[in-house]
């Protein structure tokens, strides 16, 4: 059994959260106006799903990996493998299952509803990586328990994948200028910066593409990868653009209007 105190834990994820800041501060890709009220904006969604969904989704999580454990429950527990084995074929299910879960949050209108609010950033660096809307945060997080009891994913499997892919979604919504010799080698394992910034691109063939968070080699596998000069992208949506829109509390009440569909990039 692998053992990760709660300290440990969080030291490593507050030296590599600074240290990502740092990276975006000293070698930025683009010059960014109003940084500090951007971060803010986008940190209190961060702070209201880790207050609301986040306590109630950690709730729900250590119940379920509990009965996960004493009852034997996934795939995982139908046959003996050695703990490095399990922690592989956990973490590349998981993380395909990542990457559809993003895909059908941009097929279906009711998931786009919430999905777009990560989307109609039209700026992006680490910050826009805790814009998420609690409504997804709480939706991806009911459908997670399924499939993590589906795969029978132990706590300490989940909590090392958890820690690397978090840090690596920090990383590839940054603002850093990475050169392109060294994105394409970072591409090779997992979703680097601009990869993802196809994703953010206003361009709609763009923003249906890159769909994957850890490994990037989903989107290459289910034909879904796409590369373009990063310095041409515009990004955000091709509506939700103003000053208004961008408000944090119309952001907030943005899935419960109608307008804005993930193919109708003709919205206003
Ligand atoms: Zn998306
Ligand atoms: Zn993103």
């Amino acid at each position: 059994m692998l053992e990760i105190g709660f300290g440990f834990r969080e030291g490593v994820a507050v030296a590599l959260f600074v240290a990502i800041a740092l990276f975006e501060s000293l070698f930025p890709f683009r010059k960014q106006l109003g940084r500090w009220r951007h971060f803010g904006k986008n940190a209190l969604f961060a702070a209201l799903n880790s207050t609301i969904t986040g306590l109630a989704a950690a709730g729900m999580n250590i119940w379920l990996f509990v009965w996960i454990e004493e009852n034997g429950i996934g795939l995982l527990h139908l046959w003996e493998i050695p703990f490095w084995a399990a922690a592989l074929v956990a973490s590349l299910g998981f993380d395909m299952w990542l990457y559809w879960w993003h895909r059908l949050n941009h097929v279906f209108p009711f998931l786009w509803r919430f999905h777009q609010v990560h989307h109609n950033d039209t700026d992006m660096d680490m910050s826009t990586a805790l814009r998420f809307h609690p409504g997804e945060i709480l939706l991806s997080s009911l459908i997670n328990v399924v499939v993590i009891a589906i795969l029978g994913i132990s706590i300490e499997i989940m909590v090392v994948y958890k820690l690397i892919f978090n840090v690596n979604v920090l990383f590839h919504h940054s603002n850093v200028a990475l050169s392109e010799r060294w994105d394409r080698w970072y591409r090779f394992f997992l979703v680097s910066p601009n990869m993802h910034r196809v994703h953010h691109s206003m361009r709609l063939a763009e923003t249906n593409s890159n769909y994957a968070s850890g490994l990037a080699v989903w989107d290459r596998l289910f034909g879904s990868y796409r590369e373009r000069d990063p310095r041409e992208i515009v990004f955000g949506l091709e509506y939700d653009r103003s000053k208004e829109q961008q408000k944090w509390f119309n952001l907030l009440k943005r899935p419960f209007r109608p307008r804005g569909r993930p193919g109708s990039g003709s919205d206003p």
